[in-house]
C-alpha cells in the first residue's frame, strides 16, 4: 500500500482540478447564458446547483491537502486518509462535472464546450488508482477495525483462525477498534 498511499492523494489532486475547472466553466456560462430575459445565474435552481458544486470541490480540496501534508511529512500508514481523499475527490469531480453539463443544458452534451471533456476526465478518476468501490472497501475495513478485517482476510471457513488472530492482536496491546495495517491477502501472524 505504500505506493498507493502516495499516489492516491496525487490522483485526488487531479480530481480537484477537474472539479474546479467544471465549476468555473459552469459559473462562467451561468452568468452569460440568457433565458427568460435574464442570465440563468439569476435562477435559484442554478444558484443552488453551483453552491453544491462549490462545496463538493472545497471539501475535496481540504481532504486532499490533509492527505498530501501527511505524505510530505513522511507519515506512513496513511492508507485511510489517502483512500478517503482519492475517493471523495473523484466522486466530487464526477458529481460536479455532471452538474456542469446540466448548467450548460444541450450545449453541455456537445464537444463544442469543455464540460463534456471534464465529465470524461472525472470518470477516470473513479476508476484508476483503485476504483471508488475499492476505496470504500479500504475505508470500511479501517472503520470496522481489526476483528472484521481479520474475518475478511480469511473468509467464513477460517473464522476460528480469524478469532485467534484477533485475540493475539488484542493481547499484543491493539484495541478492538484500532485501524491495523492489514491488507487483502496479507494475514497477520
Ligand atoms: C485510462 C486508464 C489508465 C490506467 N492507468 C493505470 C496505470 O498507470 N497503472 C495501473 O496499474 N493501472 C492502470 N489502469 C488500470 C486501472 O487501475 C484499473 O482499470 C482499475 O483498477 C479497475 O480494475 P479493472 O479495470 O480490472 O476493473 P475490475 O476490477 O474488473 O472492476 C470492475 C467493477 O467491479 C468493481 N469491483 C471489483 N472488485 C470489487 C470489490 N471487491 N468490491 C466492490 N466492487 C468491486 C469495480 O469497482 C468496478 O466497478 C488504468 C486504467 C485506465 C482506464
Amino acid at each position: 500500500m505504500q505506493t498507493l498511499d502516495v499516489t492516491r492523494p496525487a490522483t485526488g489532486a487531479m480530481a480537484v482540478g477537474v472539479g474546479q475547472a467544471a465549476l468555473d466553466a459552469a459559473v462562467g456560462y451561468a452568468r452569460e447564458r440568457q433565458q427568460f430575459g435574464q442570465p440563468i445565474a439569476a435562477f435559484q435552481g442554478i444558484q443552488f446547483m453551483l453552491a453544491d458544486m462549490a462545496q463538493q470541490v472545497h471539501a475535496a480540496r481540504l481532504m486532499v491537502h490533509h492527505a498530501a501534508r501527511q505524505v510530505d511529512a513522511g507519515v506512513t500508514g496513511n492508507t485511510y486518509e489517502a483512500s478517503m481523499a482519492k475517493c471523495w475527490a473523484a466522486d466530487a469531480a464526477m458529481k460536479v462535472a455532471t452538474d456542469a453539463i446540466q448548467v450548460f443544458g444541450g450545449y453541455g452534451y456537445t464537444r463544442e464546450f469543455p464540460v463534456e471533456r471534464f465529465f470524461r476526465d472525472a470518470k477516470i478518476m473513479q476508476i484508476y488508482g483503485g476504483t471508488s468501490q475499492i476505496q470504500r472497501v479500504v475505508i470500511a475495513r479501517a472503520v470496522l477495525g481489526a476483528e472484521t478485517a481479520a474475518y475478511e482476510l480469511r473468509g467464513d471457513q477460517l473464522c476460528r483462525k480469524a478469532r485467534q488472530i484477533f485475540r493475539a492482536l488484542v493481547a499484543e496491546g491493539h484495541r478492538a477498534d484500532e485501524r491495523l495495517p492489514l491488507q487483502v491477502g496479507q494475514a497477520p501472524g
